[in-house]
């Protein structure tokens, strides 16, 4: 194999074989290739695209890279939930357990926030004491045992994609429809689950935030799903807004806390119970979606999905105290409130720049390797259409010190537009379905 040829064939818009994606990315694993080829070969993929084959072809590298998990012995249909990312996007906290209380595993992976986008683990690591860091035989037994575990990504699982994202991320080849597909479901796959329910976000807060291109990502990621045996949905919803009102791991704990005790948030509640229903469908404990949805308000508003995040706390030596004594939880010790310069209505939001003001109030981090305040973040009160007077409060900070929240402060209301008059009306919450109902 020639990896010049491989690059240039690709630069030039050839579909590469098998083999040559194979070879080529083997030697980049096995370290035969260096980080420039394999940045020229990513870039030329960003620019050219990949076939189907070829991007079957990747995947299937990424995959075998490390350990593909056997949850075989787990009874039951096992059932994930993969979001392409946001801003106060807890929801994950929320849905495991309830799903899981209903029956159906959940083997989930998640990834530490990045970028604008917040990550579950981080929020579950603001529980004092909570492992993320589970072994795989650890991560097998409390599947089994407790229905679901909530674990970071580990060293053995697709750690080929651990490099190529490093190295895309560095290269400004990261927004790629194959490449983030590739990513995502290389993981996916590799976690042990049967079927899988994606939240693919639209709005200036996601990841690829055009509706088409967002579609495009959806059916590339159900396609590879499908090649693999696995059933994948995928559901639309909003990023043009932060997700319920907090804004920063602990704080998010709390809202999740929340909803888990049947309030929460209306938004929260109808984005999990949506993506609740697909799951519980696909796992087979649920004719119908309605009938899922009507099973999930049930298990929100009976404690029974409560009970289930205090055993998978518990399971994960994290304090289950803090379901009922949110004080357990960090809270950085400033709050500043943030007021309307002027009355108006809410009228939309730079979802996008409230994350990366997240990253100034240190509830974010700009680099995989910087470190968190759990304690910081914003407390939203208002969303879109709200109408305010001048003065009004529109969020509290929660910062380590003044300086910061001042900073961070004047950040989050420059992300918000208040406007004369309502011009522009917000994303629906729950959007389109693939394949459609
Ligand atoms: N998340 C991933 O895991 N990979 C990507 O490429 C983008 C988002």
């Amino acid at each position: 194999m020639n990896p010049f040829r491989t690059i240039l064939r690709k630069r030039e818009g050839e579909e590469l074989s098998r083999e040559e994606i194979v070879a080529f990315l083997r030697g980049y694993a096995e370290e035969r290739i260096g980080d420039g080829p394999m940045a020229a070969f990513l870039m030329a993929a960003f620019f050219r695209g990949l076939s189907a084959a070829e991007l079957a072809a990747m995947v299937d590298v990424m995959l075998h890279s490390g350990v593909v998990i056997d949850l075989g012995a787990v009874k039951g249909t096992k059932v994930d939930k993969h979001s392409t990312g946001g801003v106060g996007d807890k929801v994950s906290l929320v849905l495991a357990p309830l799903v899981a209380s209903l029956g159906v595993p959940v083997p989930m992976m998640s990834g530490r926030g990045l970028g604008h986008t917040g990550g579950t683990v981080d929020k579950l690591e603001s529980i004092p004491g909570f492992r993320t860091d589970l072994t795989l035989t650890e991560y097998r037994a409390q599947v089994e045992r407790v229905g679901c575990a909530l674990i970071a990504q580990t060293d053995e699982v697709a750690p080929l994609d651990r490099r190529l994202y490093a190295l895309r991320d560095a290269t400004a080849t990261v927004e790629s429809i194959p490449l983030i597909a590739s990513s995502i479901m290389s993981k996916k796959l590799a976690e042990g689950i049967d079927a899988l329910v994606l939240d693919v976000k639209l709005g200036n807060g996601a990841f690829i935030p055009e509706p088409d291109r967002a579609a495009e990502l959806a059916r590339t990621m159900i396609a590879i799903g499908e090649e693999y045996g696995k059933r994948v949905i995928a559901l639309h919803t909003a990023m043009d807004r932060p997700l319920g009102s907090a804004i920063g791991n602990a704080l998010e704990v709390v809202e999740s806390i929340e909803a888990l005790k049947g309030g929460g948030p209306a938004d929260l509640r109808a984005v999990t119970l949506a993506l609740a229903a697909e799951m519980l469908v696909l796992g087979g404990v649920a004719a119908s979606r309605e009938e899922a949805v009507t099973a999930g308000e049930r298990a929100l508003d009976d404690g029974r999905a409560l009970e289930k995040f205090r055993d998978i706390i518990a399971a994960q030596d994290g304090d289950a105290r803090i379901i009922d004594d949110a004080s357990r939880l960090p809270r950085a010790s400033v709050q500043k409130t943030v007021v309307s310069p002027h009355a108006g209505f809410i009228a939309s939001f730079d979802v996008r720049a409230i994350g990366l003001a997240a990253i100034t109030v240190g509830a974010g981090r700009g680099r995989l390797d910087a470190t968190i305040d759990p304690g910081a973040g914003f407390r939203m009160h208002v969303t879109a259409g709200t109408a305010v007077q001048q003065g009004d409060a529109i969020a509290t900070v929660y910062a380590a010190d003044r300086a910061l929240a001042e900073e961070a402060g004047r950040e989050l209301l420059a992300a918000i537009r208040i406007a004369p008059a309502m011009t522009e009306q917000p994303l629906p919450l729950i959007g389109p379905r693939i394949p459609p109902a």
